[in-house]
């Protein structure tokens, strides 16, 4: 069975063509630039070369079509048909307070999704393009939403409530929702498989160290509390965003600079995490490795505080869960930085984590990190958050 997995920017769409009876890849692309100037496809079939298309996309819907004839194509295609599709997985940002598990798409759901532009101004709009370009493009195949809030909605009320006066709540939803549901979902079941643990009970700590960077904690695969909030804004300091501040600092900047409030988000969004410590360096956490080594001053504090307030934040759901059997690492900083890794984790000794340098020396690979005393099992678990879709998909069709 072949699923076909989307996940729609407000300009983008990137897709990868999954079979399912071995998990492979077989194609995967993105479309660039959709609804301005300049759009071009970029289509990796498996074991060929890359193939780029130069053409307007207007539309969401001209994207999905061109995907579409790149697939079906002559030489550079890997189905010969669309009904070799079995079903598409997209991801969406935001199901609200309503959806806590993936569901296949009928009305109500465009329903739900559509109600929640508000609180994915920029993504929700695009998932919802996505879904029904594909609708029209394949009519009768199932499409299937995978909402990267739904693993946040079985924290405790204790944890997704904000202290602001309840009626925000009650009126617009105001609450932690948590992002890259996905991803933790995802790592945090396969944490507990392959480090063998209790899937009932185990209590699992997952950190998501990418250009976006969350933290969960889940006990037995459901999380309890995670590190992003309303937005994705909350939480740790990542490559553009600053994560967590002290809300009147932004009435301080604003009165200051005259600036208004969403020119002020902007900057909290775009402008700050690493990038905006190193005056602009760079987002990217390898670009400020290198100026640290450099020995730029800034760009040492930016990786400092960046591992800094990663540990605060499991030693904070150590003590939410009264404990922790495991803490996976995961997402291009977690996945490739062996040195993060192991300052984060020396600053846990007092929980009886200890590392395994000669373990702790790998990228991208499922493998225990720590040694056999530590009290807590440390693993890095590569994110896949593509298959994580196919899997959600196929298990609903
Ligand atoms: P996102 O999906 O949020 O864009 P990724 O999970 O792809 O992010 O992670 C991208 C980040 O991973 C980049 O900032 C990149 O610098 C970082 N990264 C990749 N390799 C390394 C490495 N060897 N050391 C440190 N950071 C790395």
């Amino acid at each position: 069975m072949k699923i076909l997995v989307i996940n729609c920017g407000s300009s983008s769409l990137k897709y990868q063509l999954i079979d399912m009876d071995n998990e492979s890849v077989l194609a995967k692309g993105l479309c660039e630039r959709i609804g301005i100037e300049g759009s071009k496809l970029t289509h990796q079939p498996a074991g060929k070369d890359k193939y780029v298309i130069e053409n307007p996309m207007p539309t969401h819907k001209t994207a999905i079509e061109m995907v579409m004839a790149a697939l079906q194509d002559p030489e550079h295609g890997v189905i010969k048909d669309t009904s070799e599709i079995s079903a598409i997985g997209h991801r969406v940002l935001h199901g609200g307070t309503v959806y806590s598990d993936s569901i296949v798409v009928n009305e109500d759901v465009k329903r739900v999704i559509r109600e929640c532009f508000d609180l994915g101004p920029l993504h929700n709009p695009a998932n919802l393009m996505g879904i029904e370009a594909c609708e029209a493009a394949m009519p009768g195949t199932p499409n299937v939403a995978v909402f990267d809030t739904a693993f946040g909605m079985s924290m405790p009320e204790k944890a997704y409530t904000y202290a602001i006066p309840h009626e925000y709540y009650e009126k617009y939803g105001i609450r932690r929702y948590g992002f890259h549901g996905t991803s933790h979902k995802f790592v945090s079941a396969e944490a507990i498989r392959f480090g063998g643990l209790d899937p009932e009970t185990a209590k699992v700590i997952v950190c998501h160290l990418g250009n976006g960077a969350s933290v969960s904690a889940s006990i037995g695969g459901k999380c309890v509390d995670t590190s992003m909030g309303l937005t994705p804004l909350e939480g740790l300091i990542m490559g553009t965003r600053s994560g967590d501040v002290d809300p009147a600092v932004l009435q301080f900047i604003m009165n200051k600079e005259g600036l208004d409030i969403n020119q002020m988000l902007d900057i909290l969004n775009k402008k700050s995490g690493v990038y905006g410590m190193t005056n602009g360096i760079s987002s990217d956490f390898r670009d400020i490795e290198n100026a640290k080594a450099d020995g730029n001053h800034l760009a040492e504090v930016a990786l400092d505080a960046f591992i800094y307030r990663v540990t605060k934040y499991i030693g904070a759901y150590a003590a939410a869960m009264n404990g922790v059997d495991a803490i996976a690492f995961t997402a291009g900083v977690g996945e490739n930085d062996k040195t993060g890794r192991k300052n984060i984790c020396s600053s846990l000794a007092f929980m009886g984590v200890e590392i395994d340098d000669e373990a702790n020396n790998v990228r991208g690979e499922e493998r225990v990190i720590s040694s056999p005393n530590s009290k807590v099992k440390v693993m890095l678990i590569p994110t896949n958050e593509e298959l994580a879709i196919a899997r959600e998909t196929l298990a609903l069709v």
